[in-house]
């Protein structure tokens, strides 16, 4: 192959379009892995609509680590004290194939489990969830996405009927007002603040509000900093709304028009005075009042959210009380508005569409609605009631499945929960306890290697063909460039073959993936994310495309006599057709096509500081890093800029402790203890502390930030809050 290629970045949610070259035209220094060995050669795609040419440091280094440590052949052992010995596909799917059949016999089919990724393309976790919820009828399978953004979906599903971020990137190029809250996205989603900032800093005219306890770089480049105390989002959020009400700024037309329950959540919001919210929130009160003053003077406000907000023991109402700050105001519906989920990884939003989470089937099905079910085992050829109507396990709750000895088969793929699960010394004493663990990765080792019985090869992002859907809904072809390594297979080609193997031909007899997303794609007709528009022809002819996209193209329906009212109280308000945005003509997919206002109380922290912990431990991301460094770790460039991970600790706290900057400090929490040089900073409020969370047992020693955090969830989305536990530090040296 001598020619470019268009594809996509596989590390994060922004969903960056790439143009990589072969190393035959690739003639400087630059395109050479750190041992000077020529590789491809990466650009941003200019014509990738959601990035326009632009990529970050990860995407421009992505090819120096896909020849690094890779697997290359299925292995096997006994115990897990034994070493692993090549084995044979044959080999290895037999032995993974018995095991299903025993579970299935001894325990049932619910004592299978698979642990699945937002690194997945879009066919990976389609095929995965008909295995495991469809052909097995056990609906325990779930993904890392859990971890991410689940409560970004149900904040969605209860506000507005159904899951699917409303906004768009070009919202980032015409919105009035940013509010970011719980996100460092010139960090964590750098190509979507790239875009945000320009705009915001053309004239000034648009207002950035950051809402985070650490200055960021996100924070410096804000007109209003609120550096809140951990925890309390949904105060501010509800002061924000007690003002705003106060000043007679909100849309009483839209209130009336297009939402139900905003009576009971305006009763909520009269107990949140400005003192009462500063003083909880630990702000001055002209920060709080400054923040509503730019919502209120703003025709077109876009929030924008991610880990901050989801990962917590509230994380569903801190989305809905975001999404009430937007119906109250009616800012939705309308370009540069709305509020808007970043997703973390890559394909996260892919999982969503094909019923990559344990509750949920293809085509935001729902595993509790009879009639989904019914639909999918038609479609599926498989007999009535063979899915069954109980949400599987969640990630956490297959952890404690396997400490109560209900897991006869845990599958993880793509993923390094040995890293990236919270309190990790029980989730390492729990992998321990599993009878079979399979772990299916590109890379060898990695840290979940070490629980892992049987572990399979698989192909990764260039040497496999499938899509993906970055936050704005947007669907690109990754194309496969190179050949895989070794005996590698492409993820959905491992799940089918098991399938197969244990009986279901029919259901089966896919020999591409285009197969597979000819037959995905079906299950989204009439549906909110309908992606029948999208074949793999015309994904290659045309470039990325947004969902919705059916078949039908057409034009949406603005005036009927339902909605012909609105839909000039739209024209006035926005100026703009619809196209890009979900809920241009003000319907949701509630059954009566309202959006709901919730009303909530903040509960606060799951684990509050206290005398003992007195410091809420924060964790969080690097520009540099992703996740665990199963890829990053091996990049020479990456390594270079974050070499070590550190605790960042505010110098009145580090007087109280005794801590010199620089010195070795011990963090312990009620779960486990790690250790970290500190880095005394002003950029972290008093009280709080922040640890980056790459480090795993591969790359450091005794630097895992998972040691310390908590699986408390939040009880509707079921996401636990890695973002904050208490902690308490001691020098190293007093120990
Ligand atoms: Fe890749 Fe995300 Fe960077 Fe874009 S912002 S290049 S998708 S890591």
């Amino acid at each position: 192959m001598t020619d470019s290629v268009k594809t996509l970045c596989p590390y994060c949610g922004v969903g960056c379009g790439l143009e990589v070259s072969p190393p035959a035209s690739t003639t400087h220094a630059t395109h050479r892995d750190s041992q000077g060995k020529p590789i491809w050669k990466v650009m941003g795609d200019r014509s990738h609509p959601s990035s326009k040419g632009m990529v970050c440091v990860k995407g421009a280094t992505i090819m120096e680590a896909v020849d690094k440590d890779r697997l290359l052949y299925p292995m096997m052992r006994e115990s897990l004290s034994d070493s692993f010995r090549r084995v044979s596909w044959d080999e290895a799917f037999d032995r993974i194939v018995q095991q299903i059949k025993t579970v299935i016999q001894t325990q049932g089919a619910d004592g299978i489990c698979m642990y699945g990724s937002g690194q997945f393309q879009t066919e990976d976790y389609y095929i995965a969830q008909k295995l495991l919820k469809g052909c097995l009828g056990t609906n325990n399978f779930d993904a890392n996405s859990r971890l991410c953004m689940s409560s970004a979906v149900a904040g969605y599903i209860q506000s507005f009927g159904s899951d699917g971020p409303p906004c768009c990137y070009d919202d980032l190029d015409l919105t009035d007002c940013a509010f970011l809250i719980g996100t460092n996205a010139a960090d964590c989603h750098p190509i979507v603040f790239n875009r945000l900032h320009k705009h915001i800093k053309k004239d000034r005219k648009a207002k950035l509000i950051v809402v985070d306890p650490r200055t960021t770089k996100t924070a410096e480049a804000s007109d209003l900093h609120l550096a809140i105390k951990p925890g309390t989002d949904i105060d501010l959020l509800n002061g924000i709304a007690h003002l705003l009400m106060l000043w007679g700024k909100i849309d009483t037309f839209f209130i009336d028009e297009c939402t139900q329950g905003f009576s009971q959540y305006a009763e909520i919001i009269r107990h949140y005075s400005p003192e009462v919210v500063a003083r909880r929130c630990n702000i001055p009160i002209e920060h709080l009042e400054q923040a509503a003053k730019y919502w209120a003077e703003s025709e077109r406000v876009l929030s924008l959210w991610s880990m901050g907000i989801n990962q917590s023991s509230e994380g569903t109402a801190k989305v809905r009380t975001i999404i009430n700050l937007h119906l109250m105001t009616a800012n939705i519906g309308k370009p540069g508005a709305g509020p808007f989920s970043l997703t973390g990884q890559p394909n996260a939003m892919g999982g969503r569409e094909a019923g990559g989470l344990s509750h949920i089937l293809p085509g935001y099905r729902s595993v509790k609605n009879a009639t989904h079910r019914s639909e999918l085992e038609q479609f599926w050829g498989l007999k009535p009631g063979q899915i069954s109507p109980n949400p599987g396990r969640d990630v956490w709750s297959m952890i404690t499945g396997l400490e109560r000895g209900e897991v006869g088969l845990l599958w993880i793929a793509a993923t390094n929960p040995a890293v990236s699960l919270p309190d990790l010394v029980r989730t390492k004493s729990a992998l321990l306890q599993s009878p079979l663990t399979v772990y299916q990765d590109a890379y060898y080792p990695t840290e979940t290697t070490a629980y892992a019985h049987i572990i399979l090869p698989a192909a990764q992002w260039s040497e496999k063909t499938g899509t993906m859907t970055n936050s704005e809904r947007m669907v690109t072809l990754s194309p496969q460039f190179r050949p895989r390594p070794g005996e590698a297979k492409a993820d959905w080609e491992i799940f089918a073959e098991v399938g197969r193997r244990l009986g279901f031909t029919q259901q089966f007899q896919f020999e591409t993936s285009a197969e597979v997303h000819r037959e995905f794609v079906q299950l989204t007709r009439n549906r909110p994310c309908e992606m029948t528009g999208m074949s793999y022809e015309r994904l290659q002819q045309e470039g990325p495309l947004q969902w919705p996209c059916s078949e039908t193209e057409t034009e949406p329906e603005i005036e009927t006599k339902e909605t012909g009212l609105l839909s000039s109280w739209f024209k006035n308000k926005a100026g703009q057709p619809p196209g890009k945005r979900l809920y241009t003509h003000l319907k949701f997919n509630t059954p009566d096509g309202r959006a709901r206002f919730a009303a909530f109380h903040s509960k606060g922290l799951a684990e509050p500081p206290d005398e003992n912990y007195p410091l809420v431990l924060t964790v969080g991301r690097l520009y540099g890093h992703w996740h665990t460094q199963t890829r990053t770790g091996r990049i020479e460039k990456i390594t270079k800029m974050h070499p070590n991970p550190f605790i960042e600790i505010h110098p009145k706290d580090a007087v109280k402790v005794g801590i010199q900057d620089g010195e070795l400090v011990e963090v312990r929490s009620r779960r486990g203890s790690a250790q970290f040089p500190a880095m005394i900073t002003k950029a972290i409020a008093p009280g709080t502390v922040f640890v980056p969370m790459h480090w795993g047992a591969l790359w450091g020693n005794n630097t895992e930030a998972n040691t310390l955090t908590h699986p408390e969830a939040c009880p509707i989305s079921l996401e636990p809050e890695l973002k904050a536990c208490a902690v308490q530090l001691i020098p190293v040296s007093s120990l």
